[in-house]
């Protein structure tokens, strides 16, 4: 650290993202990322001959085309819409915008670890509420905490969801403060709590293109809310980095939300081979949490998940180890296309001797 740093950021722990090495070909279930290409679609967008000569003029800082895209796909109005560089970017305007230095926030004790990393940067008092013994989400927890709460639904790395319902009622039990729920992984079989929002004005719902529209390379994020929420966020945004989303990244956007039919192509397939692998594994002994998203969460009785980890790296295979309490000895695990996940069971196989 330099000695210019600003004291307040001193005791930062930054966020440590899945690692994309270079050293060799690697099969990557680290990062719940997809190798599949997104919609066709976005490969014409980006060949549009005008996008190109627009380049040397600022993007619309308002987001305009694209939020209208997704509101009208989503059942919304452009004024209940607000876009990020990726859901993290919407995630901390989220946080800028409506906490205080030293205000309270609620999130799972196992979790996104962004949360923790945001509540630092911005100084809040961030409080982990256990997950239950089973890793589900403690709603009675959460609907009795008194300050900001955030959660991704389905929760990630356990791969559980919790429904509309239990929102809805850690929303009612306390209106006056404000519920963040990150649906990054909703389109692999939960339920989206975005159509609570014009009964609970206290609701935020995030979204993420990088999962399910195989589209983390452009970084595309944004959230639902009643209006007037939107309006804080953009005048926030207007505060700080006007344009954060660049041309092509929106063009791309609007071309990836408009084939809805093709996301949900993919993550169909996605689901039915997570449910094949995750059935394979458990004849093999392994314990799996009954996943709702692009990736699982898996132990096993006598395969430490260090070593499974460790050992299915040197075979070329990228899974997500946390070296955290309560989790130490479970491995999260992307699902990729048949081909990729037949070269983890392959090589899962090896290392256990079945
Ligand atoms: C991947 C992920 C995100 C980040 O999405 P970006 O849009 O790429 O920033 C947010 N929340 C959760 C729970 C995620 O897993």
């Amino acid at each position: 650290m330099s000695e210019f740093l600003a004291p307040r950021f001193a005791g930062l722990s930054p966020y440590v993202p899945g690692e994309q090495p270079k050293d060799r070909t690697y099969v990557k279930l680290n990062a719940n990322e997809t190798s599949v290409a997104p919609c066709p679609g976005v490969a014409r967008a980006l060949a549009d001959p005008a996008l190109v000569a627009g380049l040397g003029k600022y993007a619309d800082p308002h987001c305009l085309p694209l939020r209208e895209t997704i509101a009208r796909v989503s059942g919304f109005t452009a004024a209940e819409v607000f876009c990020g560089n990726g859901s993290d970017e919407v995630l901390g305007f989220l946080l800028l915008t409506f906490c205080e230095p030293g205000s309270k926030i609620a999130f799972p004790d196992v979790t996104y670890g962004f949360y923790r990393d945001y509540s630092a940067t911005y100084g809040l008092d961030w409080h982990e509420l256990p997950l239950r013994d089973d890793f589900t989400l403690d709603v009675d927890a959460f609907a009795a905490f008194e300050g900001t709460v955030v959660f991704a639904n389905p929760n990630a790395p356990t791969g559980l969801a919790v429904s509309p319902d239990e929102v809805a009622r850690i929303c009612a039990a306390h209106p006056e403060r404000l519920v963040i729920v990150d649906e990054a992984y909703v389109d692999y079989g939960s339920q989206s709590c975005d159509a609570l929002t014009s009964t609970h004005r206290n609701l935020v719902v995030v979204h993420t293109m990088s999962k399910s529209y195989n589209l983390a390379g452009a970084h595309i994020g944004w959230c639902v809310a009643q209006a007037d929420l939107v309006k804080d966020l953009n005048d926030l945004k207007f505060s700080f980095n006007p344009f954060n989303l660049s041309a092509p990244t929106m063009a791309v956007g609007i071309a990836a939300i408009e084939d809805r039919a093709y996301m949900q192509a993919c993550a169909a397939r996605i689901c039915e081979t997570r449910d094949e692998v995750a059935d394979e594994l458990r004849e093999l002994g392994f314990k799996v949490l009954p996943s709702v998203t692009n990736f699982f969460f898996a132990t096993h009785p006598t395969l430490a998940a260090a070593d499974w980890c460790t050992r299915l790296r040197e075979a070329g295979v990228l899974t997500r180890y946390y070296k955290a309490p309560r989790i130490d000895n479970w491995l999260r695990v992307t699902v990729g296309t048949p081909e990729e996940m037949a070269v983890f069971m392959r090589e899962t196989r090896r290392i256990l001797g079945a």
